[in-house]
């Protein structure tokens, strides 16, 4: 029997709770998985202003599959994963874990096939680490959310390493070796799928539909997801700040060669050309050579803040997958 966790973080989902905790029942029994896998439900409730918590413990104590954590607060959807991730992994621990929405636009129905991509291919040469949804739709998204998600992967890829495939979700399971890595991370500012991602490891993507959340609202206004979308960039990579750096390097440059040029022309040549630079002119060149002194100066002082981040981020060196030692 392997053991499953599943990690659903809930902020005012009171209507939807007992909808995902009897649909997870119903994919175990349809689809037979109780013979190989042994699976609970770990919520977490975070800072839910309505009867979350209660209907949570009422659930939790006619289930034994349930278990809930409650946040103090309202800390964020990332936060409420990564308790999740953290209490999975102790005590007797998991095999494996997926992570889904509380409000069902993850569907479970999914979830046999996610199992079946991990444990059938686990002694094979393809052995599967991570298993991650990929939403080919979703309905009810506003176009703003729409244009806003292709233009903020556009960007991400751009800055960071660790690429993201667009409409990946966190909709996925991950092997307990995932689990291990992921939660000896300490960074502060943090999206769950993109720490992931940085991970590494084997990935096998599943499409799905999302269908509408069935009750309540989607707490992600857009403006949330923007500061959670610069946040995002900011701590993924200094690039914006050094981009500046070698735009006042180009400048120093060019003013340079430029003023020299007529130091020459006007005052050692005696205008040959017949220019007539003004005095004004030349203080204008003077101005700008140095803009791109402090331009640079600035794109010197991301290098340094970008040392300085790496060492108070503080990620693993190296991610070692396998190793017969
Ligand atoms: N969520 C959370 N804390 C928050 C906001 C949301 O735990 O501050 C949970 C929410 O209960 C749901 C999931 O995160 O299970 C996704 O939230 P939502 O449906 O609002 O976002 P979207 O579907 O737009 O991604
Ligand atoms: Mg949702």
């Amino acid at each position: 029997m392997k053991k499953i966790s599943i990690i659903i973080p809930a902020y005012n989902e009171e209507k939807n709770l007992p909808l995902v905790v009897s649909a997870l029942a119903n994919v175990w029994e349809q689809s037979n998985l109780n013979d190989k896998y042994d699976y609970n439900i770990i919520f977490i409730d975070d800072g839910s202003r309505d009867n979350t918590l209660k209907v949570l413990k009422d659930l939790a104590s006619k289930n034994t599959h349930v278990k809930f954590i409650e946040f103090s607060r309202n800390f964020g959807k990332e936060f409420a994963v990564s308790a999740g991730l953290k209490y999975a992994q102790m005590g007797s621990g998991c095999d494996a874990v997926i992570i889904m929405d509380a409000d069902l636009q993850h569907p479970p129905s999914f979830i046999p096939t996610m199992l079946n991509m991990w444990s059938e291919k686990q002694n094979t040469d393809g052995e599967v680490d991570m298993v991650i949804g990929v939403r080919t739709k979703n309905k009810g998204e506003g176009l703003v959310k729409k244009v806003g998600s292709v233009v903020f992967y556009k960007i991400m890829n751009l800055l960071s390493e660790a690429t993201m495939v667009p409409r990946e979700t966190d909709f996925r399971l991950l092997d307990k070796k995932v689990l291990v890595e992921f939660n000896k991370l300490t960074e502060h500012n943090r999206i769950t799928r993109g720490l992931i991602n940085w991970l590494g490891f084997r990935k096998e993507y599943i499409e799905f539909a999302a269908d509408e959340r069935i009750n309540g609202v989607a707490s992600y206004s857009p403006w949330k997801l923007l500061k959670l979308a610069i946040h995002s960039f900011v701590s993924h990579s200094l690039l914006p700040l050094r981009i500046t750096g070698y735009a006042g390097v180009t400048i120093c440059f060019f003013t340079l060669i430029l003023g020299i040029g007529v130091i020459i022309e006007k005052h050692i040549l005696r205008d040959p050309w017949g220019l007539s630079i003004t005095g004004t002119a030349e203080l204008a060149i003077l101005n700008i050579f140095l803009i791109g002194v402090v331009l640079s100066a600035l794109g010197l002082i991301a290098l340094y803040i970008e040392s300085v981040q790496a060492e108070v981020v503080d990620r693993p060196l190296f991610i070692v997958r396998d190793t017969n030692i």
